[in-house]
């Protein structure tokens, strides 16, 4: 075992603070590099303050990161020292399950090992994620990261991208579609940056009125505030998709009848409380309700190479490592443009 810095959570009400992590000795197939850069995403909040419930403390969050290569294990074959790369929120999963050789690892059927708060089957610990200087990786893990991007622009994508990217390419969301994201945060930006590069028509449905100017640059074609009752009623019966990014409660009822016939609305944000569902907002328009977790690692290294040829980056504001419990209130108040991403120099 080697010691790294890093920042933890102690319990559900701490802030975070600096903490000292243990990550295990290379085994033959790991990867060891260098974090640079770290995107926060709301659910190191939600799991921070242990909102879904299941946080294991002290919790390191961060699962958006890219690094450079500093060592790999006698057994390694796609990585070398020096190699720019990135790990995303699964370290591990059983490789052999249905689900894992059609490269859905999110949904191993023995379960995946979460970036952090997951079991580490190698060590037996606790994973701890990329709020830290360095991370071990089995390869199988480890995606490669284009020279050609923009790195700290790139590390939202191993979370908000593929998270984004997944459904629109599972649902083939593209031209001649009606697409409305929900809320414009980490996931809702690349939401629409997706959907826009995949030829559809892109609506906007924010709570914000000040992001409507960087809602367009970001290639949506329409803005609606949802706070406004003449904008909704507008939209009723609009939509094939609806992308819904929030990750507070929210009545779904409302968007459900902003779809078209035959429409889909996708839940990716995951909200703590339940929220009450009519049935009346399903049955007329035969429309449905469907959910999508992150993407597989397959997926995700396509998206990555999709992004480097599209040249597609989250928009970031970089922050240093002791600015996080700042972030997480600017996150809760939906103050983000459109990603904190750790500098982690700054540790
Ligand atoms: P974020 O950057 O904080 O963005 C969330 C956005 O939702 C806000 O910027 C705001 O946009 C809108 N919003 C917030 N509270 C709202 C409310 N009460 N009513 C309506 N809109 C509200 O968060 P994120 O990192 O994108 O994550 C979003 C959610 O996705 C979180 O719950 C996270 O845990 C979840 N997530 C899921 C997956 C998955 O695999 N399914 C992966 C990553 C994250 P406006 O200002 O435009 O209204
Ligand atoms: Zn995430
Ligand atoms: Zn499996």
């Amino acid at each position: 075992m080697k010691t790294t810095k890093g920042y933890a959570a102690q319990n559900a009400t701490a802030p975070l603070a600096p903490f000292t992590l243990e990550r295990r000795t290379l085994e033959p197939k790991d990867v060891q590099f260098d974090i640079i850069y770290c995107g926060v995403c709301h659910s190191d909040l939600h799991m921070a303050k242990n909102e879904w419930s299941g946080t294991v403390y002290p919790i390191v969050p961060g699962h958006e990161m890219v690094g450079k290569v500093t060592s790999v294990g006698t057994d390694v074959k796609k990585f070398k020292v020096g190699d720019l790369v990135g790990v995303g929120c699964l370290v591990d999963s059983c490789r052999d399950c249905d689900n894992c050789k059609k490269g859905l690892e999110q949904f191993c059927r023995n379960g995946s090992t979460g970036t952090y708060n997951g079991k580490d089957k190698i060590s037996g610990g606790v994973t701890y994620g990329g709020y830290s200087k360095q991370i071990v990786v089995t390869e199988d893990f480890v995606l490669k990261v284009s020279e050609k991007l923009p790195l700290a622009n790139v590390a939202p994508l191993l979370c908000a991208g593929i998270t984004t990217y997944s459904p629109l390419r599972h649902w083939k969301v593209g031209k001649g579609h009606k697409v409305a994201v929900i809320g414009l945060g980490g996931l809702g930006h690349m939401a629409v940056k997706f959907a826009a590069s995949f030829g559809a028509d892109v609506t906007m449905l924010s709570t914000s009125p000040e992001k409507e100017k960087d809602a367009r640059l970001l290639g949506a074609h329409h803005f609606a505030l949802t706070k406004n009752p003449e904008d909704l009623k507008n939209l009723v019966g609009k939509f094939d998709f609806i992308i819904d990014t929030v990750s507070a409660p929210h009545n779904y009822n409302q968007y459900l009848a902003m779809l078209n016939t035959d429409g889909i609305m996708i839940c990716v944000g995951a909200p703590p409380t339940p929220s009450e569902i009519m049935a009346f907002s399903l049955i007329g328009g035969r429309k449905s309700l469907a959910g999508s977790l992150i993407g597989g690692l397959p997926e995700t290294q396509e998206m990555l190479d999709y992004c480097a040829e599209h040249n597609i980056v989250s928009e970031v504001e970089i922050i240093p490592m002791d600015y996080i419990n700042t972030a997480y209130e600017r996150m809760l108040a939906g103050d983000v443009k459109y990603r904190f991403v750790i500098d982690m120099s700054t540790l």
